[in-house]
């Protein structure tokens, strides 16, 4: 990250503590003076001893100080928000989150499988239906109130499926 040379204000870290922020300062670049609070809820846990020793033991890498700064950035902001589990709190809650949606997704997978496995049969039914000739059906007698010798099965639900095509569309709305 860029310095900015010359005059500039002291870096969060410094003015935190009331000092005069050096210009070769190794916290300037990642806690700037506008950002006083994150350096703050980064100094609960990290001492600016602790936070120069990392930014010393990772040396030139500073796309490596970049990551660094940034995990504990979060790390700090996450035990601010959950003071007893922190990151692990995050972490099972995330978990959790996942397994629920995994749970749901096997769901889906198994109800569209078992849509299109209703809809063959249904499109088998139809085909049936059009090669065999319907026997004729009395006119005006009703369902199951006709000269009896012709048993029409009107419905063509599968596996307690309707073919009207709502109940499918309930999964789908
Ligand atoms: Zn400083």
């Amino acid at each position: 990250m860029p310095r900015i040379e010359g005059s500039r204000a002291p870096c969060a870290a410094c003015r935190n503590h009331h000092l005069r922020c050096p210009i070769d300062c190794p916290l300037a670049p990642y806690f700037p003076a506008n950002q006083p609070e994150i350096f703050r809820n980064v100094h609960r846990l990290y001492t600016v001893a602790t936070l120069t020793g990392i930014l010393k033991y990772l040396g030139d890498n500073e796309l490596m100080k970049q990551e660094a700064i940034r995990s504990i950035k979060f790390e700090c902001h996450v035990r601010r928000n959950n003071p007893v589990h922190g990151c692990l709190g995050l972490l099972r809650s995330l978990e959790h989150e996942l397994n629920e949606l995994e749970k749901e997704l096997e769901d889906v997978r198994y109800m569209v499988y078992w849509l299109r496995k209703n809809n063959q049969k249904q499109q088998q039914i139809i085909q049936d239906s059009q090669i065999t000739p319907m026997p004729s059906i009395g006119n005006g007698n009703g369902n199951g109130n006709g000269n009896g010798n012709v048993p029409v099965n009107n419905d063509r639900s599968v596996g307690g499926l309707s073919n009207n095509g709502s109940d499918l569309r309930l999964y789908f709305d």
